[in-house]
């Protein structure tokens, strides 16, 4: 099994990359962004939980997102393997995520992380926010928070990988289509 963690700060473009890694190596895209939007969307007692949360730019606990991830490992699809985006997002994440891949005699196989300045993300979640209807793209104050709980939250997970030999840095500024060949390339590599 590969199982790709795809890693970087709000607005380096891990969802739009994710979908092209999930494509080229036919992986399972998991991202708990997308599962906990399909909550609010779909009105239920945890979306109104997390619609508060997001809105405001925090971490959604991690028990609620652990439990999300463990229920998509359980369904018993078969895969070539999973990516992970935007999750893990703190060090108690990463840690229940090896535990559960380890259920299933799998483990993390590469983190790739996205790097891209702090004025390119602000500039592009701005952009994005015009058009995306997302509450957290809406305004520069919830932007700003959300690359502060990415710095202090989030970025330890950086020495984590590091530390296992599978920290990958990538180049995240650039045509959509070159930042994918340097991912494509990096795996492939693996
Ligand atoms: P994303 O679509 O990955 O940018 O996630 C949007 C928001 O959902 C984040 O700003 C968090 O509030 C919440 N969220 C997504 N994934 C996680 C996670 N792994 N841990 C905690 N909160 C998360």
């Amino acid at each position: 099994m590969i199982n790709l963690v795809l890693f970087g700060p709000p607005g380096a473009g891990k969802g739009t990359q994710a979908i092209y890694l999930a494509q080229t190596f036919n992986l399972v895209h998991l991202s708990t962004g997308d599962l906990l939007r399909q909550e609010i969307a779909a009105k239920t007692d945890l979306g109104r939980i997390a619609d508060e949360i997001i809105s405001k730019g925090e971490l959604v606990p991690d028990s609620i997102v652990i439990s999300m991830i463990e229920a998509k490992l359980k369904s018993p699809k078969t895969t070539v393997g999973f990516i992970f985006d935007g999750f893990p997002r703190t060090v108690n994440q990463a840690h229940a995520l090896d535990q559960l891949l380890r259920k299933h005699h799998s483990k993390v196989s590469v983190m790739l992380c996205l790097e891209v300045d702090k004025k390119e993300l602000i500039d592009r979640l701005l952009k994005r926010g015009l058009t995306s209807g997302r509450c957290d793209d809406a305004n520069e104050a919830t932007i700003e928070n959300r690359i502060n709980v990415y710095n202090e939250k989030t970025a330890p997970l950086i020495h984590y990988y590091e530390s296992q030999g599978k920290y990958h840095p990538i180049h995240g500024i650039g045509e959509i289509e070159e930042i994918a060949a340097r991912l494509k390339e990096t795996v492939e590599n693996l």
